[in-house]
């Protein structure tokens, strides 16, 4: 008689029991690049410390700019370190959706600071151009020549973990880059022991910051769409309540939200009205047969047998 029937299921938890005993087989494997991750921080905050200090010696921004730079990858790797063990844990009672977005949190604090550290050297490149500050070149060319070897063995010790992982690939990439901004830290130095052209400081300084900046543009709009439940970018709303729809037995779909439980997984919410005389749980499979394929591994149908705006439930 009831008009009615809620139903929250996850396939019997079957994706669940899957994902753990996964998680358990690649331990070993995370560990290992966890550990090479720890010795990258290490060597990295070496290299931040021992730029910092020669680059107030020398008077080079620039140097203090690729320096920042460096050490805000530090710290994000890091968040990314601490985040990824918190990320892994089971769900409990606190947090009944698991602790997976702990590691999106982690990377839009780390792109926040990147924006900062970012905006405040284009400021001070600017102020340098107009106030320009005598700089030693040796300093530069060497404590940059040391940048390069160490971006350039960081990148080393990711490469062979980033054909399988995407956030470890991302990281590789990130330190070939950070390689060529200490490279032109160099080309700078040298400049400025060739001609004396102390601007082309200011000059490189601006352009890491415009890389930052660009950088924290491409990814923050992603970051923050999984963070507000926005649908995932490779999913087409229209075209999953179609293919709901036909599901033999569903008269209806609406009331339907999609959003990402990690980066990798998505989640389902629909209202589903039901043809009169049809088995509920029967349709109720189909349905999760097709969601499935279209990776959206855990859904919550509300069925009904008329659509529930005629009778005012609202949302
Ligand atoms: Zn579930
Ligand atoms: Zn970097
Ligand atoms: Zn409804
Ligand atoms: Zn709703």
């Amino acid at each position: 008689m009831s008009a009615h029937h809620h139903e929250h299921d996850c396939d019997g938890g079957h994706h669940h029991s899957q994902e753990h005993s996964s998680h358990s087989h690649h331990g070993h494997s995370h560990r290992h690049a966890d550990q090479k991750l720890s010795w990258a921080v290490g060597i990295n905050i070496l290299l931040t410390v021992a730029q910092i200090i020669a680059g107030v010696f020398a008077g080079s921004l620039a140097l203090i700019a690729d320096a920042l730079h460096n050490l805000s990858d530090a710290a994000a790797m890091v968040l990314a370190l601490v985040a990824r063990k918190i990320s892994r844990r089971d769900a409990d009672e606190k947090r009944t959706y698991g602790y997976k977005k702990v590691e999106t949190l982690a990377a839009f604090t780390n792109f926040i600071t990147l924006i900062i550290i970012g905006l405040w050297l284009g400021y001070e490149a600017f102020a340098r151009f107009f106030n320009p500050h005598p700089i030693d070149g040796w300093i530069v060319v060497w404590v940059a020549a040391l940048g390069i070897v160490i971006n350039g063995g960081t990148a080393w010790l990711t490469y062979r973990e980033s054909k399988d992982s995407h956030n470890i690939r991302a990281a590789f990439l990130h330190n070939l880059t950070d390689m060529f901004a200490s490279v032109g830290v160099v080309v700078a130095g040298i400049v400025i022991l060739t001609f004396g052209w102390e601007w082309v400081d200011p000059l490189i300084t601006l352009i890491i910051s415009v890389y930052v900046l660009w950088h924290a543009a491409q990814d923050l709009p992603g970051i923050c769409n999984i963070l507000i439940d926005g649908a995932p970018e490779d999913i087409h709303l229209l075209s999953v309540v179609n293919e709901m729809k036909t599901v033999n037995g569903v008269a209806d779909v609406h009331h339907v939200h999609i959003r990402y439980i990690d980066e990798k997984s998505y989640a389902l919410e629909a209202h589903i009205v039901a043809q009169d005389h049809v088995v509920i749980d029967d349709v109720k499979a189909a349905i999760k047969a097709k969601l499935n394929a279209l990776n959206i591994k855990h859904s919550t149908l509300e069925f009904e047998n008329k659509i529930c705006s005629e009778k005012g439930c609202g949302e």
